[in-house]
């Protein structure tokens, strides 16, 4: 397919390589130009404004969060002004419940197509094409896009016509996320501290009923310390707690749990965590028991 590709960070990069290994042609812009280049040499071409990526079948956004989707989408140079009529854009970030209703509307109004498509896994995943995508819009729009997700992930879920279903789904498997990770962390202080080794405590249980990636992924992080650089910054990671939280209140869903999350998601970043990957919240129990090395 003819696409253009928006946000060529962490995990915007890696994709945008599997879209080229599969031979779609793609157009790359960046609000920091020079990231481009790597990509360049491998055969996409470099636009120097948003809407020189906008003109083939579709265009994916990839950026931080809601600010930054909304500073390419709206305004007289931005996606919404600048593709055709029938186009897609298919945005996966992950972006809050309310901003996927605004888009869907916006792009209905623009008569364009709109799929919410977030993801699940980290910039390494990103990078080996192992994705997996949540996504959500009018059928055929959703249909249209699978050459775009087979190229990018292992596995796409469609999750119904109405693209704010997938932002939602995405946030709240990232407060399981952080739920887990919390958790890790507080019984790893626990054993910690007592003196077991950490290592074989988080060996036995992801041997036997932890088994699943997500135990192994960040008891591996939190037990080794290994929270630079970054995979998934923590401010990325404390504003999809926010984002949770307000689709709750929207839906007067009372979430405890998120709450604590997000206190201990400002707690990481008022102590200097701005630079960490999000699993540091994982150390946070263990520096509140007095163990700052574990
Ligand atoms: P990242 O490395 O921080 O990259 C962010 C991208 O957004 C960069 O291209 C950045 O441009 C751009 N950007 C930020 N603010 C902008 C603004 N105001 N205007 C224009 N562009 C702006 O983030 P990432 O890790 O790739 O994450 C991207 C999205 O995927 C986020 O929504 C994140 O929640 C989600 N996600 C991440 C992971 C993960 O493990 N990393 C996993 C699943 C989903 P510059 O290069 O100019 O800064």
């Amino acid at each position: 397919m003819k696409v253009g590709f928006i946000g060529l960070g962490q995990m915007g990069s890696g994709m945008v390589a599997n879209l080229l290994r599969a031979g779609h042609e793609v157009t790359i812009y960046n609000r920091t130009p020079s990231k481009a280049q790597r990509l360049v040499e491998q055969g996409a071409r470099a636009a120097s404004e948003v809407a020189d990526a906008c003109r083939g079948d579709a265009v994916v956004t990839m950026l931080a969060d809601d600010g930054a989707v909304e500073s390419v989408v709206v305004g007289a140079k931005g996606v919404i002004a600048s593709l055709g009529k029938g186009a897609i854009h298919v945005s996966m970030s992950t972006i809050s419940v309310a901003l996927g209703e605004r888009l869907t509307v916006a792009h209905a109004n623009a008569g364009q197509r709109f799929v919410a498509a977030p993801v699940f896994g980290r910039p390494e995943m990103a990078a080996a094409a192992k994705l997996f995508i949540v996504a959500a819009g009018a059928p055929d729009a959703v249909d249209a896009c699978q050459p775009l997700f087979a190229a990018m992930g292992q596995k796409t879920f469609p999750i119904g016509d109405q693209p704010k279903a997938a932002n939602l789904v995405k946030l709240t498997g990232n407060f399981l996320i952080a739920a887990v990770i919390e958790g890790l962390g507080e019984a790893m202080a626990l054993v910690g501290k007592a003196g077991v080794d950490r290592r074989r405590y988080l060996d036995i249980l992801t041997s036997t009923l932890f088994t699943a990636p997500v135990y192994r992924t960040y008891g591996d992080l939190i037990v080794e310390h290994r929270f630079e650089p970054p995979g998934f910054a923590a401010p990325l990671g404390h504003k999809d707690i926010r984002l949770a939280l307000a689709a709750a209140e929207t839906l007067r869903v009372p979430m405890p749990f998120a709450a604590v999350l997000h206190d201990r998601f400002l707690t990481l970043l008022a102590h200097g965590g701005e630079a960490l990957d999000w699993s540091a919240i994982g150390q946070l129990a263990a520096k509140d028991a007095g163990q700052e090395n574990q």
